[in-house]
């Protein structure tokens, strides 16, 4: 089976004394694609997902994080720890409709400057827009069971590490 590896963050700031999250949602068409039945499209209800992407050759994971982080939601953001990888399989809607399985590495990481969605033309292919959620939030609105967890993990460092 094809195999891909990705990296993205869990990018969080504390504001009126709630942790805040930055969060992706998908454009409409890549929603329609990514959904299994016609109903579903139909609905369109919103995807939310964890900024991340494609770790290029020569390039480590805990580098692609920032990078993806910077280019899907224009933040720029320092890690703190590695949260886990999830594992999932899908299968290509083009090139053939091969199965690819799957690995993302998660990084919490401190925001640290930029305007969310200040991102550039090109990146709306990937990217409907970028905002702030509650990280609370996200454990229920993160259209991905592992996306899902990655937030829970978030939030238990968090609490553990007062400090951060
Ligand atoms: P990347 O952001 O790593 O460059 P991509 O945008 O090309 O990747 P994915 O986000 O992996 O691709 O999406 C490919 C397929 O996998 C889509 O159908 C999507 O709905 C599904 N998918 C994405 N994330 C998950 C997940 N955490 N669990 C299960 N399926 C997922």
């Amino acid at each position: 089976m094809v195999r891909e590896i990705s990296a993205g963050g869990i990018v969080t700031r504390m504001q009126d004394g709630e942790w805040w999250v930055a969060v992706i949602e998908l454009p409409k068409a890549s929603q329609q694609a990514a959904d299994s039945s016609a109903l579903a499209a139909k609905q369109a209800k919103p995807v939310l997902a964890l900024p991340k992407g494609l770790v290029d050759p020569g390039e480590k994971p805990i580098e692609t994080a920032p990078r993806e982080v910077y280019e899907e939601t224009g933040l720029t953001a320092d890690v703190i720890t590695k949260l886990g990888d999830i594992k999932y399989v899908y299968t290509r809607t083009w090139a053939g409709g091969e199965r690819v399985f799957k690995i993302v590495s998660f990084y919490l990481m401190r925001y640290r400057t930029g305007h969310i969605d200040d991102i550039t033309p090109e990146m709306r292919i990937e990217v409907g827009r970028a905002f702030w959620i509650k990280l609370e939030e996200a454990l229920h609105v993160l259209a991905y069971k592992g996306e899902k967890q990655m937030a829970r993990k978030a939030m238990q460092y968090l609490n553990e590490h007062p400090e951060t």
